[in-house]
């Protein structure tokens, strides 16, 4: 080993946009634990002949060449499986990348609060005005106060997530309708987040095919269970698509990633029951914690759960004591004593809720 070089504590660079001294890093600190219930990932794995599968295909390819452009395989197979034109769907490596990209096209970004960090993040590191509104009580979706902030003068993007994040909660059909309209009426484009949707059931796809100023942003990370893969899409207009795109490098999608959803795409039929039995672990969370003593889970659409402690640093070190670690959602307001925990499998629901009960 060579002398160890200097660590220059304070580089001089001007080369980047004032905006970006505010910028950091995704919020979020790797730990590790026995039981893994902070990252709202599937608890099951990717199906292992679908594995074999996959690496075949993979095995199969010249890796000395390009992949296409925008994932033009996976887009048609994505086309047939979602009903939707291949002009009008995006893939990235992750819908994150696909926030950023609409968060830099737009004149401002609109927001609920709390909500999940990365429209803010996006926006922040594109340099893009960013305002969020504060959900109601019952974290219901605040459809006034957004109407009138779609009155703003220059038109951007409204994100919202439904099933919402962090707090899981489902909005009313009818308040995401009532913003469509307006949207469509003054240039706003309306980005339904669905990256939850599968685990409640909700479909903002005919929103999205009746209005053009309408968006649905979908991962491959959640109900596929292919949260290392990278992968996402948006399915929307064929114009507000091309922006989206041509706002991303070009080989959207590695040909790795791209071996592995056609196999995925071609045989879907492992995501239903594994749904469904992380809907019903949810429902057995959430009645056996409707019991305790002193922590409040809230009802959710997603694969996790927001529930309320007296006390969330407590409750996250007690947990981890055991071995589990969970999400705290305390730093943001109205979320005091608040944790998140994934619906694991049913063995590390049951170490949380052992441990819970002694919380
Ligand atoms: N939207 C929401 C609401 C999320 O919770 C997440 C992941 N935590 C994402 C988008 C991003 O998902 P990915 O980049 O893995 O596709």
């Amino acid at each position: 080993m060579g002398a160890a070089s200097p660590v220059l504590t304070s580089a001089p660079v001007n080369a980047f946009k004032p905006h970006l001294a505010d910028v950091a890093d995704y919020p979020y600190v790797k730990v590790d634990a026995r039981i893994k219930l902070d990252q709202n990932e599937s608890p099951e794995d990717f199906p292992a002949p679908l594995k074999a599968r996959a690496l075949e295909r993979l095995a199969a390819l010249p890796w000395n060449r390009y992949p296409d452009l925008g994932g033009e395989e996976v887009r048609a197979a994505l086309a047939r499986h979602e009903g939707w034109p291949e002009k009008g769907i995006v893939l990235s490596a992750g819908s994150n990348l696909l926030i950023l990209a609409l968060c830099s096209a737009a004149n401002r970004v609109l927001d609920t609060a709390p909500a999940f960090p990365y429209y803010k993040g996006g926006a922040t590191a594109a340099g893009t005005p960013w305002e969020a509104v504060p959900l109601l009580d019952g974290f219901a979706l605040p459809v006034d106060a957004l109407l009138a902030k779609l009155e703003a003068a220059k038109p951007g993007v409204l994100f919202v997530p439904n099933p919402h994040g962090p707090t899981g909660s489902l909005f009313e059909p009818r308040d995401l309708e009532r913003l469509a309209t307006r949207a469509r009426e003054t240039g706003w484009v309306l980005i339904v987040d669905e990256a939850y949707q599968a685990f409640a059931g909700t479909d903002y796809r005919p929103l999205a095919r009746a209005n053009p100023n309408v968006g649905v942003l979908r991962t491959f990370s959640k109900s596929w269970a292919l949260g290392g893969i990278r992968a996402g899409y948006l399915l929307a207009a064929p114009e507000v698509a091309a922006v989206a795109a041509a706002l991303l490098p070009p080989f959207r999608i590695p040909a790795h990633t791209a071996a592995i959803l056609l196999t995925a795409l071609e045989q879907p039929g492992y995501i239903g029951p594994m749904v469904e039995r992380i809907r019903a672990e949810r429902e057995r969370l959430f009645a056996a914690l409707s019991k305790h003593p002193r922590w409040k889970p809230y009802p959710s659409g997603a694969n996790y759960l927001l529930v309320r402690t007296p006390d969330a640093k407590a409750a996250y070190d007690r947990l981890l004591a055991r071995g589990i670690l969970i999400r705290r959602q305390d730093h943001y307001r109205g979320l005091e004593g608040c944790i998140r925990v994934t619906v694991g499998s049913p063995a590390e629901n049951d170490a949380f809720l052992a441990a819970a009960r002694d919380g």
